[in-house]
């Protein structure tokens, strides 16, 4: 078998679910969209339902379908997008609660379902979802479950937006008696200001930044398929942008751009054969990668790209982007097992 293998470690993904609990004296839901950052929603919710976690988040309605399957009628699902035209019958069937986003919607919303809970989510400052300060008026939450927003920059603990933000929020939300909820991951890390009555914590329970105390969650082995010898001067994989400096082996191994291990990462990203690192050499192509493991002294089964040596924001690192889009990215050729 040539596919890679991706292991899912539930056991950390609970301690992470619980240490981001911790954090705050408020109720943490967990955020399961995209499929649980990639790594499978039913799995995912499922440990995390067993961990404690009541309340979860997907971004459309689509996604709650096999989240309700694996969850069973109780654990509240809550839906970013709102309700658009076209999920009338999800909404009802699978008991959703949308979180509506504009007059538009709860115009909708209220028309379809009177009798469907929903929350509401406004814009505190992001400019992305949610119903604008000047379409806004507090008794609009008078029936909801929750009030929620969002931060553009939580990533950056002394970002100015933050406290601005903060400071929208408390004053849109003043006086409301539904729930608030303000913190993703790195709104939890932001201080109990920020915690409200829940927080919505997606990528640190997936064990990415900007939760730093987070276990890792994702490892992936790769299979080598073949090695070979390159004289100085001989070259490997497309481009022929890697040219071997000294007599040199090159392992073949089996996964590349088509399973998330982005092109971007050609020429940079390192693999490791037990505790040694070994560097990509050439470029990513669709199924492959080519590995220079000269200095190994043995002809490993398999190297790791994701692991205890490297975390997937170090990996993000050397592609140029962040953990979340190598999560989401894997795509479906690994064999996935869980431990
Ligand atoms: C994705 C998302 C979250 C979770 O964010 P993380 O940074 O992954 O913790 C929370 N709230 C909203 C509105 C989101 O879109």
């Amino acid at each position: 078998m040539a596919t890679g293998t991706l292991s899912i470690d539930l056991t950390a993904l609970q301690s992470n679910w619980k240490a981001l609990d911790a954090l705050s004296a408020t109720e943490t839901a967990a955020v399961v969209k995209a499929d649980g950052y990639g790594l499978g929603a039913g799995r995912v919710a499922k440990a995390l339902a067993q961990a404690g976690a009541r309340q979860f988040f997907v971004a459309v309605v689509e996604e709650a379908a096999p989240l309700r399957a694996a969850l069973g009628p109780d654990p509240v699902i809550n839906i970013f997008s709102g309700h658009m035209a076209g999920d009338t019958q999800m909404i009802a069937d699978l008991n959703l609660i949308p979180m509506l986003n504009s007059p538009e919607q709860i115009a909708r919303h209220k028309q379809a379902l009177p009798h469907q809970p929903y929350g509401l989510q406004i814009d505190t400052g992001m400019n992305r979802l949610g119903i604008e300060a000047y379409d806004w008026s507090p008794e609009m939450a008078a029936e909801a479950t929750l009030v929620m927003s969002h931060l553009a920059c939580a990533d950056e603990p002394n970002h100015a937006a933050n406290d601005a933000q903060l400071k929208t929020f408390l004053s849109m939300t003043a006086g409301l008696l539904c729930h608030r909820s303000l913190a993703a991951t790195g709104g939890a890390l932001l201080g109990p200001d920020y915690h409200f009555d829940l927080t919505r914590p997606g990528i640190g329970l997936y064990g990415g930044l900007p939760f730093a105390a987070a276990q890792p969650v994702a490892t992936i082995d790769l299979p080598v398929i073949q090695t070979r010898t390159l004289q100085p001067g001989e070259s490997a994989g497309y481009g022929c942008a890697f040219i071997a400096e000294r007599e040199t082996t090159i392992a073949t191994v089996s996964a590349g751009y088509a399973d998330g291990l982005i092109r971007a990462m050609s020429g940079t990203a390192t693999l490791y054969a037990g505790d040694t690192p070994v560097p990509l050499a050439g470029r990513v192509s669709m199924d492959l990668l080519t590995v220079d493991i000269t200095d190994l002294d043995h002809t490993p089964e398999t190297l790791q790209i994701l692991g205890p040596h490297q975390t997937v924001d170090q990996l993000a690192d050397a592609a140029g982007t962040i953990g979340y889009e190598i999560l989401t990215s894997l795509g479906p050729r690994y064999k996935r097992i869980t431990k």
